[in-house]
């Protein structure tokens, strides 16, 4: 059995807290300036701290979670000496390594007895005592003996139905005695033992029961689905008993500084007199406010602490401000005061909406309680995302059709699709889609994350639509059970009585749970206020770059709103899916001959040369990452008979040749077949078209200009490096016509996304070539696996439930495999070419953890979605942070 400490050491370590008696809190042990909490739980690295600021934290001892794991039967004999002469009364806490992990409830007033009330009844009344005692018998019974509650609860209802009474101080000290009689004697009938009436006989059951609670099946299951490893432990805490009952002012409350939503300073709370645990929360009687400005902020009459006892509301005020500035956050505390003196008995950083969380590191930062750095890291990255939705303008009209529960803000408008594979499609082809489903299930996430808003029958704000959405920052209404929807016939009907039928426009509104009709007016997102402080820090400390992924002005105007640095990716095929050009790209795939395919390349040319200038103009003075053509052809082809129709007639050829084209261009496996820079091998005069609008779209703009762009133009799916040197060759050519035409110099770069495995193996050579590498985490990670990105949903689940993956490879990268890889290609491509840009442009780019890795890997930049780029940018800060932080501690050792 492991001790808290061996004996020689805990008498040097082990220090009496001023004014105590014997009891001790352990001090920290070893020669660590810190306890370590993975040994402690948090509770108790919390509780020292508190106790090392000189704070009023009540006597306690800690054990070790190992210690706990030995479900030890016997712990006071054990632990001998220290705990041989105990007094009192005495509560037995669980400390884990997070407190939402949840656990067994406190067990307080271990160590009452017969003998004992009879001790205490002259300092808290006899009355009082006695239903300590009742209490206590009660939690006990069912904690260490598994007895029902009710056999308890029912003898204290009999007593009160008896005496004709409605509330518990209603019941006086003969009837109390006379339920404790009958409790214990109910006790002994059913165990067969006499209530232990020994302190150290009392803490040894609570101490074993609360360690196999702890370890039974279901607390672990509970456990797991708050977050918790499977072989999570606690520690326990046994801490003397202030009782917040007496007869001066006593009683127990909770207060916190600050308001949860804004994160602005708001002393608020709750305090009920003579209680203590959770009495205040049990409703049995009203609490008093915490605050005078509580009071008025909520317009209650009823009093509050600071009127009630001024001195121990200004000395709770106090540790509030004190533990602020000594502990750098802001904390809420469980206090209770016994006869006019104020104990902390636990506290924890102050709850707070991810916008408050934001407020309350900048304000620490200002004040100068912590440093700019310590601000940055205080964030979550992914919680940036509550500042990045669109709402619905305010002064908009609302066509409501349905109401549900607000279970993701902001507000998005789509089409609407009833599958995962339908909202893929759509957003493919660059459009918006809502995701109307009756309930979200695992299969769901991939369509989700093709969706820009989710609205649901069925589910609560914990469903799995909900929690999903609120993670990928996607607005979401769950529960619309005023709408009725026939997924099978496509339709959703309201209880007026209206249809809505697939590809209708809606708006989802996550903030107020609305489903409305048609695309509402929306603001877009500003950054401002603490959030543009908080990103200007960031940008001060990275050293990455962040770039967007964006194909559309609107994308790179949003984009440039979140401050980023560039695009890294502009997928040029988005840019033919709208219906005038798509007609044109089809008789482009579809041509038989290259005169054929040219002419109709004539007619694209402009198009493409109008989008490259409409993104050049926002993004002046940005680089410019645009991706030649990549998808398979086939992505383009007509499916419909109608739409082969259309194109016949378009091409003036018969529709058997638009048949027979299209059945010739199916490949097997497109993904692996004919895309990418196979495409521009094959089919030169694509990329050449598309060469020239970037070269004459950057010399109208730059034309005269200081805030010039430089297109950097990158050959998608690249395997060997002939392939590039082909491209590059072409592109040359397009250019030096260009020049001698327009008898000006055009500078660009050319690059190339490393996406397959042999690109990376081959990023040496193949960087020799190559201004650029810019990994495309995707495909690589795709082919990396041997896995479809676009089915990997429908087993995706089963393999994180089962541990087989750790997490989603193409949500979070694999850095050990993915990662190896992308070590590797960046390594060599430094080596044979040490100016060479590294980038990354997957879906990884928006990931805080990959980001990190990004830094660690030395690239240059990263990108992203544009919601993502406020995100990616603190990442970034906090990756540089972290990464000067370490080697800072390497050459201190
Ligand atoms: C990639 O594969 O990582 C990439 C950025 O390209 P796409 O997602 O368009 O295939
Ligand atoms: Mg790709």
């Amino acid at each position: 059995m492991n001790f808290i400490l061996p004996k020689a050491l805990a008498a040097l370590l082990l220090r009496t807290v001023k004014g105590s008696s014997r009891f001790l809190l352990v001090e920290p042990i070893h020669n660590s300036d810190e306890l370590e909490f993975g040994k402690f739980g948090v509770r108790a690295e919390q509780l020292r701290s508190l106790h090392l600021l000189g704070f009023p934290v009540p006597d306690g001892l800690f054990f070790s979670l190992d210690q706990v794991a030995e479900l030890p039967k016997n712990i006071c004999s054990l632990l001998k000496g220290e705990i041989a002469n105990l007094s009192g009364l005495y509560s037995l806490r669980t400390s884990a390594g997070q407190k939402h992990w949840g656990g067994v409830e406190a067990v307080l007033n271990i160590g009452i007895s017969d003998d004992y009330v009879k001790e205490i009844a002259p300092k808290i009344g006899l009355r009082n005592a006695l239903d300590l005692y009742r209490r206590f018998i009660c939690s006990f019974s069912i904690l260490v003996n598994d007895l029902e509650p009710e056999i308890f609860e029912n003898l204290y209802y009999d007593q009160m139905r008896l005496l004709n009474v409605e509330d518990e101080q209603s019941l006086d000290e003969r009837a109390l005695n006379l339920i404790v009689k009958e409790s214990k004697s109910e006790f002994d009938r059913l165990t067969g033992f006499k209530f232990p009436q020994l302190l150290t006989e009392q803490i040894d059951m609570v101490f074993h029961a609360m360690a196999q609670s702890w370890y039974r099946p279901s607390a672990k299951i509970l456990r797991k689905a708050r977050g918790a490893p499977d072989n999570a432990g606690t520690g326990l805490i046994l801490q003397r008993m202030v009782l917040g009952i007496g007869k001066a002012l006593s009683g127990s409350g909770k207060c916190s500084p600050i308001d949860q939503a804004s994160g602005k300073p708001f002393l608020h709370g709750f305090f009920l007199p003579n209680s203590q645990g959770k009495d205040a929360t049990m409703g049995l009687r009203t609490p008093h406010m915490f605050s005078e400005a509580q009071k008025r902020k909520e317009q209650q009459s009823s009093s509050s602490l600071e009127d009630l006892n001024n001195t121990c509301f200004e000395k709770i005020k106090e540790i509030l401000a004190e533990s602020q500035t000594k502990l750098g956050d802001v904390f809420d505390f469980e206090f209770t005061i016994e006869e006019n003196r104020v104990f902390i008995l636990d506290s924890s950083k102050a709850e707070r909406s991810p916008r408050a969380s934001v407020a309350v590191a900048v304000d620490l930062a200002r004040s100068g309680t912590i440093s700019k750095e310590e601000a940055l890291l205080k964030i979550n990255p992914d919680n940036l995302i509550e500042f990045l939705h669109p709402q619905i303008d305010p002064s908009a009209d609302r066509d409501i059709f349905g109401n549900g529960l607000p279970a993701s803000p902001g507000a998005a408008c789509g089409k609407i699709v009833f599958s995962s594979v339908a909202a893929n499609q759509l957003s493919a082809k660059g459009e918006a889609a809502i995701l109307v489903r009756v309930e979200t299930t695992p299969e769901d996430i991939r369509g989700m994350h093709a969706s820009v808003g989710v609205l649901t029958e069925r589910g609560g704000m914990t469903s799995h639509a909900a929690v999903v959405a609120r993670g990928l920052g996607l607005p979401c209404v769950v529960g619309a059970h005023d709408l009725t929807m026939n997924l099978s016939e496509g339709t959703i009907t309201t209880r007026d009585g209206r249809i809505f039928r697939e590809g209708d426009v809606i708006t989802v509104d996550g903030t107020l749970g609305q489903a409305l009709v048609g695309c509402t007016k929306m603001l877009q997102p500003k950054i401002s206020g603490e959030f543009s402080k908080l990103m200007e820090w960031a940008d001060e400390f990275r050293t990455l770059g962040v770039r967007a992924n964006a194909d559309t002005p609107q994308e790179a105007t949003l984009a440039q709103s979140f401050g980023v640095d560039g695009i890294g990716l502009c997928r040029t095929e988005h840019m033919f899916f709208e219906q005038d050009r798509l007609i044109v790209m089809r008789e482009m795939i579809l041509a038989k001959s290259e005169a054929a395919r040219k002419n109709a390349l004539r007619r694209l040319l402009p198009m493409q040369r109008e989008d490259f200038i409409k993104l050049f103009r926002i993004m002046l003075g940005s680089p410019v990452t645009i991706r030649l053509l990549d998808p398979p052809l086939h992505e383009f082809l007509p499916h419909s008979e109608d739409e082969m129709r259309l194109i016949a007639a378009s091409m003036n050829v018969p529709l058997s040749d638009v048949v027979e084209r299209s059945k010739d261009l199916k490949e097997f496996n497109p993904m692996l077949g004919k895309r990418g820079v196979r495409l521009g091998v094959t089919m030169p005069e694509i990329y050449e078209m598309q060469a020239q609008a970037i070269f004459e779209a950057s010399m109208e703009i730059n034309n005269g200009r200081e805030d010039t762009v430089t297109p950097e133009i990158m050959i998608p799916l690249v395997s060997v490096t002939k392939e590039v040197e082909l491209i590059k060759n072409r592109i040359k050519n397009v250019a030096k016509n260009i020049e001698s035409v327009s008898n000006s110099l055009i500078k660009y770069k050319l690059g190339v996304v490393v996406e397959t495995p042999r690109a990376a193996l081959r990023a040496g050579d193949i960087s020799a070539s190559s201004d650029f590498l810019s990994f495309g985490t995707n495909d690589l990670t795709q082919m990396t696996y041997g896995l479809s990105r676009d089915d990997a949903g429908r087993f995706m689940q089963d393999y994180l439930e089962r541990l087989v993956f750790p997490h989603d490879p193409f949500h979070s990268l694999d850095v050990e495999g993915v990662g190896e890889l992308l070590l590797l290609a960046s390594q060599r491509a430094i080596q044979s070419n040490s100016s060479i840009e590294l980038g990354l442009c997957g879906e990884h780019g928006g990931d805080p953890v990959s980001i990190r890795f990004c830094k660690c890997a030395n690239f240059d930049y990263v990108s992203c979605s544009p919601y993502r780029v406020p995100i990616a940018r603190l990442a970034a800060a906090q990756a540089s942070i972290g990464q000067s932080k370490k080697s800072r501690d390497k050459s201190k050792s």
